[in-house]
């Protein structure tokens, strides 16, 4: 299948080239030019399935023309290797958790399963190798880093500014080795984000190193979001329920909103979609009255959303032709103070012993104003509470439990290369290392 531009003045992609480019060259995200509609057949078995088995039939109609299906049942079941259980809350509603992976959040999903599928790509290309250069606030370089972990042919580079991310964050990009290495620069995130375009802009230094991005516009980390909206409905169909089905995602870039509209464009029963957004609003906005006015983002404590200018809102645009009423009768948004974030974890614990992280209690309190009688929801839990200790912990007035994993990370040594931020340091770094 070939991949659009969402600008439309860029040729058709391969899936390849899709993946190994990430962005159009008209800077334009790629959409594939067909959604598959899945069988009746798979749906009347999914009560039977499990995730791997779900996830490779999705993913075998979304790319089984592209990739040996044995190779792309592989690169499947690779990325999985956790659990992602639905698990009630009260009455009528459930978290998906999607926690359970190595660095305890979401985006391990599809970085897993990007890293993988871009590791396939280049042993086709027979190139010696690329090198992955990742700009972080926090989360997306510590999903990027352990999902490209030990995969072959590939060197990750993560850029991050010293001081500025959290320590348990630091710890799970900075203590891997192998073929990760972490930067850290004496500036802003703006600045590394500006490190990383200029080397993609220096063309010696692309042709040398065979530079790639792993930034979450990837057709190879969005569309594979999609298979656990298939795995929540295969578990509460287990409970007899499969009507009247509206999921609540909390929301930043907009990647993992998009994944689940592709699911229902899929074929899946899903009633209505639930935006969720902290007070960086831009898409509630744009939902309630069709204006879209990016803007700088504003601190929160759901911070992983907090997104000014989020990078997928033209693929909901182009996959609903442009038409916001239709994208609102699909989608409806919310959006939420710290101070409500705060006390809905707070009161969720106390009535329930449920523990909310601070970006799942928006999607919570979202599903709570949404959700009519007769409705049964989702709610994607996206993060372990204990990545955000502090903040929890204040909330609910006691302490934490770190889980195993996630405290392995803090015990293991740091190791990272100190940069200045101009431009002429990294690229001597860059081919130094490589
Ligand atoms: C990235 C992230 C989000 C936002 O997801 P988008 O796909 O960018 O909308 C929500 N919660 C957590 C914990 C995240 O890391």
């Amino acid at each position: 299948m070939n991949y659009y531009s969402t600008n439309q003045s860029a040729p058709a992609a391969t899936l390849q080239e899709a993946v190994v480019k990430g962005l159009a060259p008209d800077r334009g995200l790629y959409m594939p030019e067909e959604i598959p509609l899945l069988p009746a057949g798979f749906f009347s078995e999914i009560v039977h399935s499990g995730v791997t088995d779900i996830a490779r039939s999705v993913a075998r109609a979304l790319f089984g023309d592209d990739i040996p299906h044995d190779e792309l049942a592989r690169i499947v079941t690779d990325a999985l290797n956790f659990e992602i259980p639905l698990v009630r809350v009260e009455e009528g509603l459930y978290a998906l958790e999607l926690f359970h992976g190595p660095t305890f959040a979401f985006k391990d999903v599809g970085a897993r399963f990007m890293a993988r599928m871009l590791s396939y790509f280049v042993q086709q290309q027979g190139q010696e190798g690329v090198t992955v250069l990742v700009a972080t606030s926090g989360d997306t370089g510590s999903a990027v880093a352990n999902g490209f972990l030990g995969v072959e042919g590939i060197r990750v580079f993560v850029l991050y500014p010293s001081g500025k991310v959290s320590d348990i964050q630091e710890a799970q990009f900075t203590t891997l080795g192998r073929n990760i290495v972490a930067v850290e620069i004496d500036g802003t995130f703006d600045d590394c984000q500006a490190l990383v375009k200029s080397a993609f802009m220096d063309e010696e230094l692309n042709r040398q190193l065979n530079l790639t991005s792993a930034n979450s516009i990837n057709v190879a980390r969005f569309l594979p979001q999609s298979f656990y909206y298939f795995h929540a409905f295969a578990q509460l169909a287990r409970l007899g329920i499969s009507r009247e089905v509206i999921i609540s995602v909390p929301s930043g870039n907009l990647g993992n909103l998009t994944a689940g509209l592709f699911a229902k464009r899929m074929g899946l029963p899903i009633k209505r979609f639930i935006a969720a957004n902290n007070r960086n609003d831009v898409f509630w906005e744009y939902l309630q009255s069709g204006r879209y006015l990016p803007r700088p983002s504003v601190q929160t404590i759901a911070n992983a959303m907090d997104v000014g200018s989020p990078s997928n809102f033209d693929r909901i645009l182009d996959l609903y032709s442009y038409s916001h009423e239709a994208i609102s009768s699909d989608i409806s948004g919310y959006r939420f103070s710290d101070g409500e974030i705060e006390s809905v974890i707070k009161r969720v614990h106390k009535e329930s012993g449920y523990l909310l992280d601070p970006h799942g209690a928006c999607a919570y309190l979202a599903l709570k104003e949404s959700k009519r009688a007769g409705e049964t929801g989702i709610f994607l839990a996206t993060a372990h509470p204990a990545k955000f200790k502090e903040s929890v912990e204040r909330c609910i007035g006691e302490e934490i439990e770190i889980p195993e994993g996630l405290a392995t990370f803090m015990k293991k040594n740091r190791e990272t290369i100190q940069l200045p931020s101009d431009f002429g340091s990294f690229r001597k770094a860059l081919i130094n290392l490589s």
